[in-house]
């Protein structure tokens, strides 16, 4: 069996390793603590023998991931911060979102140098390395494009460049910066890279969460937006406009899987969305099902329904290209069964 590794706790790792074991992988996870590792080990409890972690402390250390990629045949390095609430210090501007994503990719691939068994590696980018903000009119964006935009804002904003503006740079920099090594040391490495960038990513979580405030980023836009009665205090103009692409968390975690087995997706940045959204969409899913499956949730907020139905985003994407390469099996789940799955999953926590 092939031994992929460097997944972490997240809400998308978790997912990523839960197939990779279910498709026979021996998988060997990374976390920043030996607690966080030990109840990552508590999801899989019917995979003891196929299933390890490793702690790496803090992933833009020098050699971080020599330890854990010892053996190792691919990897898919997901782990990277995802807020906007990077308030970094005066003097030492991205040392909260720049410096782990850009330095623990490149550490991610350092490491890989010493470590010939591996064939693949696996970046979890983005699409906020693709998009561009603020278009006067709609562009439907293909793995061609480059979000040079938010890199200009940091450069010349620094630290007082928007939140949003430091993620999506984060995202574009350490994607860049993993292109411009895989290329500087192509010719001497076993392996080959291969990039994905996803949209928002919403659905069931599977790991380690223990309220809906501790959801991530995209998950917890998506508890305010689509359960809390006041949805998150959006505005209904907000939730009737504001959105963009999304994918279901399993579907960007099947691509993952996937992507170790399809020889054409070296060397590929493989967009993976599913559609345009707008959360009035998911309000009026989630308020269309019936029976309910989160029936403990009478006050669903409705906000103004229909009002998606008609709004254009200014930005798409054209994902054909992961289709062709990832095949049939890359089958892209609903709007309505992901309502109808994370809904349910909220109301077994008791969310
Ligand atoms: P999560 O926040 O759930 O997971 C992020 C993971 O990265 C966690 O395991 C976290 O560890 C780890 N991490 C974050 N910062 C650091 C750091 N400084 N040092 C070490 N580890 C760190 O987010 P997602 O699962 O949603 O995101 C996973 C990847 O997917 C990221 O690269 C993100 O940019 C990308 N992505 C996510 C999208 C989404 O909508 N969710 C959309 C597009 C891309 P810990 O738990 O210890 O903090």
């Amino acid at each position: 069996p092939t031994v992929p590794a460097g997944s972490g706790n997240g809400y998308i790792a978790a997912w990523i390793v839960r197939l990779l074991l279910e498709k026979g992988y021996i998988v060997r996870a990374t976390a920043r603590t030996e607690e966080k590792c030990e109840r990552l080990k508590q999801i899989f409890p019917e995979y003891q023998d196929t299933f390890e972690t490793v702690v790496v402390e803090d992933i833009t250390k020098e050699g971080a991931f020599d330890e854990a990629l010892k053996g190792i045949d691919a990897v898919e390095h997901t782990a990277s911060p995802f807020h906007f609430k990077a308030d970094d210090p005066q003097g030492m501007p991205f040392v909260y979102l720049i410096g782990p994503a850009v330095n623990g990719t490149l550490g991610v691939l350092k490491s890989a140098l010493k470590v010939s068994s591996i064939k693949r590696i696996v970046v979890t980018s983005s699409a906020a390395a693709i998009q561009t903000v603020g278009l006067p009119e709609r562009k439907v964006f293909s793995e061609l494009d480059w979000n040079q935009l938010s890199i200009d804002e940091v450069n010349q904003q620094g630290k007082n460049a928007s939140q949003p503006s430091k993620y999506r740079a984060s995202k574009s920099l350490a994607e860049k910066a993993a292109w411009d090594f895989y290329e500087k040391h192509k010719a001497s490495v076993s392996w080959d890279l291969v990039v994905f960038n996803p949209p928002f990513v919403f659905g069931p979580i599977i790991h380690d969460i223990s309220s809906p405030s501790a959801l991530g980023t995209s998950a917890g836009d998506w508890y305010n937006s689509v359960v809390k009665p006041d949805m998150g205090g959006k505005s209904l103009e907000v939730i009737g406009t504001v959105g963009g692409g999304w994918v279901d968390v399993r579907d960007i975690a099947l691509a993952h899987a996937l992507a170790l087995q399809k020889e054409e997706a070296a060397d590929q940045r493989l967009i993976i969305s599913n559609s345009e959204f707008v959360y009035q969409d998911f309000l009026d899913i989630a308020n269309s099902l019936s029976p309910s499956p989160i029936p403990s949730h009478t006050d669903l907020p409705k906000g103004n329904p229909g009002a998606g139905k008609d709004f254009v985003p200014n930005i798409a994407y054209d994902a054909s290209k992961a289709s062709r390469i990832l095949g049939p099996e890359l089958r892209y789940h609903t709007m309505e069964e992901t309502t109808r799955d994370t809904l349910a999953d909220f109301e077994r926590r008791g969310w």
